[in-house]
């Protein structure tokens, strides 16, 4: 099956052959219950055990979120998905899946969202775990930190916030393996219809469903998919800790991922016409876009996406601007929203100064090549005519 055929079918239509009539709905249900009964109480007993299938209590097992577990698991090529309450909870559940087993020490990529580099540096590393950091689009320096640090885990992401650089994932994926270390992949600005981490030799890839996967600005989620390898570690760690997603957010997550394959290629379409643009335009001094020859990493792009998509993200630095004239800049959309996340049907711009890149000093950020005038647009499912005069009129 193709990926728009698992996303409308994948998890669904489960027959319940405990209710009155045993009937098969039609898409799965918000099931808020707690606890499950059953006719008698050995079988209760055998549900518990794990010797037969069935839902004996929320923290463990949920239908509604087992039905959206299966569907991440088919969109992700996995053994298990375990969902979780939001992105974050996901990373932290990866992180300590991947450490279980491993030297407590984690080798992670230079530009990865400010709050995964936070639970790094600020929650891990206090607890005893070593944490360094490398620039993993340099191949090079990589290979050297590994065997410097020997990691037992390696976080990236597939493509980085928000200037949009893509590591070697195959190569590093041949790294980390050879090291014995486990590999996490954030693949939440590429999503499944891009790239499938485990397809290039992730143990895990992560998502924050928060993104392009529930795309309606409305729910808070997050995901774990595991390989085979890594699935019954992963799941005892999610039922003890308990970090799952609620009925209500499974569900809506569920019925946006229905639509997901459609309103990536909408917004990866306008993300596309809106680079050309933008490209044109006087007061734009740099355009930041995957399917650019002049990427820092074309030749990885090229490779491990030939035929695209390339993305609803579009970066643009304005030309000598400081931060008030961003600020007037953002005050004058209309249309576009400003907020702080991507990937909703809306379009969305993010100023990285005063948002994911806050934290870091103005010196500091000049060097990561952010700029006091880049915004980062997130491409919505609107008229593209309409996104572009909203900007048009902004910038102008
Ligand atoms: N990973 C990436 C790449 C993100 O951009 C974000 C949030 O912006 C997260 C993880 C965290 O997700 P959440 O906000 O759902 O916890």
């Amino acid at each position: 099956m193709k990926i728009e055929t698992k996303a409308v079918h994948k998890g669904d239509r489960k027959r319940n052959p405990d209710a009155p009539g045993a009937f098969v709905p039609s898409s799965t249900p918000i099931y808020t219950a707690t606890t499950y009964l059953y006719e008698d109480t050995a079988k209760l007993d055998r549900v518990l055990g794990r010797e037969e299938a069935g839902f004996c209590y929320g923290r463990y097992d949920n239908p509604t979120r087992s039905g959206l577990e299966e569907l991440l698991n088919e969109l992700e090529s996995g053994a298990l998905a375990q969902v979780c309450a939001s992105g974050m909870a996901a990373i932290h559940l990866a992180l300590l899946a991947a450490l279980t087993d491993r030297r407590k020490s984690v080798l992670a990529a230079n530009n990865l969202y400010g709050t995964t580099t936070t639970l790094l540096a600020q929650i891990m590393g206090p607890l005893g775990i070593e944490v360094n950091f490398v620039d993993l689009c340099d191949l090079a320096a990589a290979e050297q930190k590994i065997a410097a640090t020997k990691p037992g885990c390696i976080v990236m992401e597939t493509i980085s916030n928000p200037l949009l650089r893509v590591g070697d994932l195959d190569r590093i994926a041949e790294l980390a393996r050879a090291a014995g270390a486990a590999l996490l992949v954030d693949n939440t600005f590429a999503t499944p219809l891009m790239i499938r981490p485990l397809e290039h030799g992730a143990n895990f890839a992560v998502h924050s469903l928060t993104k392009f996967l529930a795309g309606h600005g409305d729910v808070i989620g997050g995901a774990v998919i595991s390989d085979e390898a890594h699935a019954e570690v992963l799941r005892p760690l999610s039922r003890t800790i308990g970090p799952v997603l609620g009925p209500f957010e499974s569900f809506l997550t569920m019925r946006g991922i229905k639509t997901f394959p459609l309103r990536f290629e909408r917004q990866c379409a306008n993300a596309c016409r809106i680079a050309t643009w933008l490209e044109s335009h006087p007061r734009v001094a740099r355009v930041h876009y995957l399917a650019d020859p002049k990427h820092p990493d074309a030749a990885v792009i090229r490779r491990l996406l030939p035929n695209g998509p390339y993305g609803a993200l579009v970066p643009f630095e304005i030309k000598d601007a400081a931060k008030e004239d961003v600020f007037r800049f953002m005050d004058k959309l209309k249309l576009v929203v400003r907020g702080t996340s991507l990937g909703d049907v809306h379009s969305l711009l993010l100023y990285p100064a005063i948002a994911s890149h806050r934290e870091i000093a103005p010196k500091q950020r000049q060097r990561m090549g952010i700029s006091d005038g880049l915004v980062r647009l997130c491409a919505g499912i609107e008229a593209l005519e309409d996104i572009i005069a909203d900007l048009d009129q902004a910038l102008s």
